[in-house]
């Protein structure tokens, strides 16, 4: 056959919210468990067992309220920047299997297996599987088959027969298996089409298949005809490796509890501000505006609703956390009102470029920007190796629960963790930079200020340390 080359695997991740929140609390594994949209609206992400339970996805919270409370069902927010990186070790994790891989959403790639023998495709479906879940935590299924919709058709029934892995290529029943896949549970097939393809009588995937292609092309349009080819065989939607690179980056989150001072939206812009601009240094890419966002609750009543926002054009385009963070802070104090109760703040960065259309800055020292460009790297780097926020910066602060001497005692054994993590891999002369950015900065309070004291000690102490015995 013509396509038989053509081999694409859809790997998808099983409940991928919830699977998210189960690597970080093991207590909700087996257990009904629901991940809420933003503002706590709509149910997004449920585990098999709330499935079973009859809560259906996109279902708003009020409507399973009763089932929720009567099976313990355990409810969360988002969380997307948490979401977000696992999301990506995934995605590391998979392309290890093809170069030719697409991002399809953030728990979804396709993958070209062509480079697989047939015999081998089941086996190579486990060994990926088993791989994403060992190196993330992720359970996902997969789907394989000549074309995309087929693949994704593959994966449907992967999920459905909780097999796991399901293998269309060259298989004899695939039209029993495609007759048990719902019309509106086909690929491309939206809710108009569905309508418009049950009153002719085309109720399955198996239906639309064998639909004849001049009465597609007649009654439906270019992407109805597209499906159901595909759904034949025949490929019609190329894998597309080549992921178009943002062109903003948003990060932005509302707090559990409202905030008031300014100490502590800064720590919250700190942090998002970390967060985008490990996200642009990832892709590539630097930044030429920023805009800060706060707001209070539109719906709290007796307080009066204030929201501000403010954008500043860089002079000079970076992807560098610690420039970028104090200007957002700039902007952050500029916009902020003393008196309210804030629930949201956020950070947008926009104007995005390839690093390689970076304008060089003239004005600096080019030792000292090669050593922020390390510092960078060694920064992102570690927060890779050991998790999101590893290493960060002093603004963004550090463990938020506990009291405020557990916290101390937190802070000085993570910084005691960064120094032994840069001595290792950063020169002095970095070290006393970071430092200095790190140590003018305005944003500590008086009581933080004795903390600091002791870190600098510490730290002069590791960098003496560090000179006697370079690596
Ligand atoms: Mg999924």
């Amino acid at each position: 056959m013509l396509y038989s080359k053509n081999k694409i695997a859809l790997v998808d991740c099983n409940s991928f919210y919830v699977s998210c929140e189960r690597l970080f609390n093991p207590s909700i594994i087996r257990k009904p468990v629901v991940v809420l949209s933003s503002n706590d609206g709509c149910v997004i992400s449920r585990s098999s067992e709330a499935k079973a339970l009859g809560i259906k996805m996109g279902e708003p919270y009020f409507k399973v309220r009763k089932i929720v409370k009567e099976n313990d069902v355990k409810i969360f927010s988002t969380n997307f920047s948490l979401y977000g990186d696992i999301s990506r070790r995934v995605m590391k994790t998979l392309k290890q299997f093809s170069p030719q891989m697409e991002v399809y959403s953030i728990d979804e790639a396709f993958l070209d297996l062509s480079s697989v023998k047939n015999e081998k495709l089941l086996e190579h479906g486990y060994k990926i599987r088993e791989t994403v879940l060992k190196w993330t935590g992720i359970p996902t299924s997969i789907g394989m088959a000549t074309t995309k919709t087929l693949s994704k058709a593959a994966n449907y029934i992967a999920k459905t027969e909780k097999s796991g892995v399901v293998n269309l290529i060259n298989l004899k029943q695939i039209d029993e298996l495609l007759s048990k896949i719902k019309i509106n549970d086909v690929w491309g097939v939206g809710k108009q089409l569905t309508k418009f393809y049950i009153t002719n009588g085309i109720n399955t995937a198996y239906d639309l298949k064998n639909m004849h292609n001049g009465w597609i092309k007649k009654n439906t349009n270019v992407f109805g005809s597209r499906t159901a080819m595909e759904l034949k065989g025949i490929p019609c939607v190329s894998l597309e490796p080549h992921e178009e690179k943002r062109k903003n980056c948003c990060v932005s989150r509302s707090f559990g509890k409202k905030v008031t001072r300014l100490e502590e939206l800064s720590e919250a812009i700190t942090a998002h501000c970390l967060n985008a601009a490990e996200k642009i240094r990832t892709d590539k890419q630097t930044v030429k505006k920023i805009t800060v966002f706060i707001r209070t609750s539109p719906f709290q009543k007796n307080q009066n609703y204030y929201s501000n926002s403010k954008s500043i054009d860089l002079p000079i385009r970076t992807n560098d956390s610690i420039i970028l963070v104090k200007k957002a802070l700039a902007i952050l104090e500029s916009i902020y009102v003393k008196g309210y109760k804030y629930q949201k703040t956020g950070i947008v960065f926009s104007d995005l470029k390839d690093v390689d259309i970076y304008n060089k800055n003239l004005f600096a020292e080019v030792n000292n920007e090669e050593k922020r460009i390390k510092l960078m790297k060694a920064i992102d780097h570690t927060n890779f190796k050991y998790g999101r926020n590893a290493l960060s910066i002093a603004q963004a602060g550090l463990k938020k629960n506990g009291t405020s001497k557990g916290n101390m005692l937190l802070k000085l054994i993570q910084l005691v963790l960064i120094f032994y993590l840069l001595l290792r891999s950063l020169k002095t002369s970095i070290l006393l930079i970071l430092f200095k950015e790190f140590f003018n900065s305005e944003v500590f309070s008086r009581k933080e200020i004795s903390k600091i004291k002791m870190l600098k000690i510490i730290s002069k102490i590791m960098i003496r340390a560090k000179d006697k015995n370079p690596i």
